[in-house]
């Protein structure tokens, strides 16, 4: 399939809407299209709103108001943020692709809820297809699994929500393998051995390798002579009906083997939904073990690999373990493979086993750029190519992306780099399996390829309604921009050269008195940076300058969107998260140990790069250097009027 090199501008609505006819053209044919099937469903009934009732004064005066009370709603909407400007470069927005805001409207107009393929028979279809292909780019098996969800969050939840039904399905197998008298099914182990299920204690069958625990509860029901009986067995031995209290006094109880409460481990800068999520969960905080994270931010696989000693040694079980692909502050890229490599080796030498799930919300669709338009994978010299005069992405990045197929489950925000409307997270299982660990009213069949179960979501998901507009308009915009290196990867190496361009120039100074320092070169597209000047006697002040700084290019109540030239984001790097992570930064600003110890953290500002034009403008502004020319004016103005700075 040969196809012209793609042309970002032909993407976005635009920044100056210069695509505004297309969008229009497109937006009609939907709404006329979708009238015209209005009209033909049943002719035969007539009108229900004739042409005489629009002339009502009840019909003119709801009209009226609506028309008006639109044209306020417009005049507030104006006070939002500028997310389509190459000069916003704050958070992870953007411009939306034509494609997904069309299907959204379009699809918006049938209104099917995705809950049910009854309410939903085209949506649902293309939400697992939508799916399938970012499972496709990520390299799971046929078997894998996927659906959209309103978020990242609700995906992270919903993956460890299965990992821990997989965690403890070994147990519920044992249990059930006992009073079916099984107990010669056998087991697969971290370690690569195979084990009868009967002989095995607490402490081993929680570190079962979670494809060997699913392949026993096939095995279990196989080897059942009535397996409907065998599989509600199992379905009264597993923890989605015991509930966790139950389970655990019960295992007390059966193995008299008071193990600790299995942790989960996460980089230090992981996002906060792991919080709410481990609490939700009743696994609760203080299970979350944070993994320091090195001097680009990406997690310490030594660290990691003395901690999961650790832990074998104390008889600690392990939910779960995360690997952030790209963080949400810095946009680091942890090394996913080592990470693998780490687990493998923490199953041969501790008998550890423990599901790997990869929170790639933000970069996940970065992995598109590894694919060549065949699908196959490309090789690292021309992705890079692409991305010249930078050298891009890093060879660890290169092999991080592509590893991501060994982990269990992905969080993939189509909402965040894949261009699209909210509501629209995703997540994925590599194997199809897991599903029915939490389905409602369904047997285990652990075999359920029927065509009905294979078109479902509703039973095998955590929410309830959901929009088959936010699932069109992903599906859509994935037709147009495929998920490999020469379609969304392209989009998505524009934003690399965008930020690396702003990192180049930030680096490159030229600031007057003010002292600019940038974090290491960003995996993907986020660059932070500190500030020092003379007068600041303490780091405090620098902290509450960049708080300044980041308040003067923010849009707030207000502070109208067209007062600010540019718009970034702050963040503060606490000690207690990021360790000694930040310390080249601080050493570089002037700051000693003791101060970050002192002041809690270095704030810095935040700069995420979405728009392909922050890289090859067309325009008559050259975004990055304007950004500089900004961000000195800001500074002088800041010093200006800063008390804590008035020598
Ligand atoms: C944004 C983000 C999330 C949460 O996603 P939402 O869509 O905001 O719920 C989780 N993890 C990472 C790494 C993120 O960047």
């Amino acid at each position: 399939m040969d196809r012209p090199p793609l042309d970002l501008a032909s993407l976005f609505l635009g920044p100056k809407a210069e695509n505004a006819e297309v969008l229009e053209r497109l937006l009609l044919e939907a709404l006329r299209d979708h009238v015209f099937w209005r009209r033909n469903f049943h002719p035969e009934d007539g009108f229900e709103i004739s042409e005489l009732d629009k002339r009502r004064p009840g019909y003119e005066q709801s009209q009226s108001l609506l028309a008006q009370e639109l044209l306020s709603l417009l005049g507030e909407l104006k006070g939002g943020v500028p997310f389509f400007s190459p000069r916003y470069i704050g958070h992870m927005n953007a411009d939306l692709t034509l494609a997904s805001l069309v299907g959204w409207f379009a699809t918006l107009l049938y209104n099917p809820n995705n809950v049910a393929v009854e309410g939903s028979p085209v949506t649902t279809r293309l939400e697992l297809e939508a799916a399938a292909q970012l499972a496709v780019m990520v390299g799971y098996p046929e078997s894998a699994w996927g659906h959209l969800t309103s978020g990242g969050t609700i995906a992270n939840f919903e993956a460890f929500w299965v990992a821990r039904n997989v965690k403890y399905l070994p147990v519920a197998l044992s249990g059930a393998a006992d009073e079916l008298g099984l107990g010669d099914l056998e087991l697969g182990r971290a370690d690569g051995s195979r084990a009868p299920i009967g002989r095995l204690g607490l402490w081993e069958l929680l570190n079962t390798p979670p494809g060997a625990a699913l392949d026993a509860a096939d095995g279990l029901l196989a080897a059942a002579t009535d397996r409907q009986r065998a599989s509600e067995v199992l379905a009264r031995h597993s923890l989605a009906r015991v509930g966790h209290q139950e389970y655990g006094r019960r295992l007390a109880l059966e193995f008299g083997d008071p193990l600790p409460p299995a942790v989960v481990l996460v980089p230090s800068t992981a996002h906060y939904s792991w919080q709410k999520i481990c609490r939700a969960l009743g696994i609760g905080s203080d299970q979350l073990r944070y993994v320091p994270v090195d001097r680009r931010f990406r997690i310490d696989v030594e660290a990691l690999e003395r901690l999961l000693a650790e832990l074998a040694a104390s008889r600690t079980p392990v939910l779960a373990a995360v690997a952030v692909v790209g963080t949400t502050e810095e946009s680091a890229v942890d090394p996913v493979d080592r990470m693998l490599a780490a687990r493998q080796r923490a199953g041969r030498e501790h008998g550890l086993a423990f599901a790997l799930h990869a929170d790639a919300a933000w970069g996940g669709y970065a992995i598109s750029i590894t694919r060549a338009a065949d699908g196959s994978r490309r090789d690292l010299a021309a992705a890079r190519a692409e991305a010249a005069p930078h050298a891009w992405p890093s060879p660890e990045v290169w092999r991080a992306l592509i590893a991501v197929e060994g982990t269990d489950s992905v969080t993939i925000d189509p909402h965040k780099f894949g261009f699209v409307p909210y509501p629209a997270g995703a997540v994925l299982f590599r194997d199809l399996r897991v599903r029915e660990l939490v389905a409602t009213d369904a047997p285990y069949v652990f075999h359920d390829e029927s065509p009905a179960s294979l078109a479902a979501i509703g039973p095998y998901i955590l929410e309830g309604s959901k929009p088959g507009a936010a699932a069109a308009a992903v599906w859509l915009s994935h037709r147009v921009l495929p998920l490999d290196g020469e379609g969304h990867g392209r989009l998505i190496g524009a934003t690399a050269r965008g930020a690396l361009a702003l990192h180049r120039r930030l680096a490159a100074g030229d600031f007057g008195p003010f002292r600019v320092v940038t974090l290491p070169e960003p995996d993907l597209n986020i660059v932070c940076f500190g500030v020092r000047h003379p007068r600041f006697a303490a780091l405090e002040e620098a902290n509450a300058f960049v708080a300044a700084v980041h308040a003067r290019m923010s849009i707030a109540p207000g502070r109208p969107p067209r007062e600010v030239d540019f718009v970034v984001t702050r963040t503060l790097l606490r000690e207690a998260d990021y360790g000694a992570a930040p310390l080249p930064l601080l050493e570089l600003l002037g700051w000693s140990a003791d101060d970050y110890r002192r002041a809690g953290g270095v704030a810095v500002l935040r700069c995420t790069v979405m728009n392909p034009f922050v890289a090859e403008p067309r325009g008559r502004t050259d975004f990055v250097e304007a950004f500089a020319a900004a961000l000195r004016e800001v500074f002088d103005e800041v010093l200006a009027v800063s008390p804590g700075t008035a020598a």
